[in-house]
């Protein structure tokens, strides 16, 4: 079975765009049709040779859902369980929020390597203004643009060395 990396991050910090360019040369028809590929949730991405499924965990967190209820949790559960890899998305517009607090938290428990993208930094400006993200107890983060492109290559090389 290839190895499995989950997508997590409440609404809006970019999962699905994430998902879309790591699935897009295998899914490039459907993706060419706004709103097909909207909910679908697991996908076949390969880098460097390494060929990984990837899940969008997206379809379990919506904006009007409890985060912590009990059902979402056992979903995100059966997520990160499925997963070799986890990979925490924050908006780096919209800085940290107490759910990306307690999501870190969670992936954290599972023991598995856990991967954190600063989403939506399109220039230096955003990129300097990013120190806060610490406050969330990490070393490091990998700053991207799930757009545009910009900074995946980085994060895909560092992810795949591990599966
Ligand atoms: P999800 O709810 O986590 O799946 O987030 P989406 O992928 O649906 O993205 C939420 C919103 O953020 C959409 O309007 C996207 O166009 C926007 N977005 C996602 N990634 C980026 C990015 O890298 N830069 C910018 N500027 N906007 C982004
Ligand atoms: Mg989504």
């Amino acid at each position: 079975m290839k190895p499995v990396v989950a997508l997590v991050g409440r609404p809006n910090v970019g999962k699905s765009t994430l998902f879309n360019r790591l699935i897009r040369d295998r899914q490039a028809l459907v993706d060419d049709m706004p709103g097909v590929t909207r909910d679908r949730h697991y996908g076949e991405a390969r880098w460097d040779d390494k060929a990984f499924t990837v899940i969008d965990t997206g379809g379990f967190l919506t904006e009007d859902d409890d985060y912590f209820a009990a059902q979402i949790r056992d979903q995100l559960a059966v997520a990160v369980a499925q997963a070799s890899a986890l990979v925490l998305i924050l908006d780096g517009r919209a800085g940290l929020s107490p759910f990306d607090h307690d999501l870190a938290a969670m992936l954290r428990k599972s023991g598995k390597p856990v991967f954190y993208v600063v989403n939506k930094i399109e220039n230096q400006r955003q990129l300097d203004d990013l120190g806060d993200f610490y406050d969330l107890g990490i070393e490091s983060f990998y700053p991207v643009s799930a757009e545009h492109g910009i900074g995946v290559a980085d994060l895909l090389d560092d992810l795949v060395a591990g599966l």
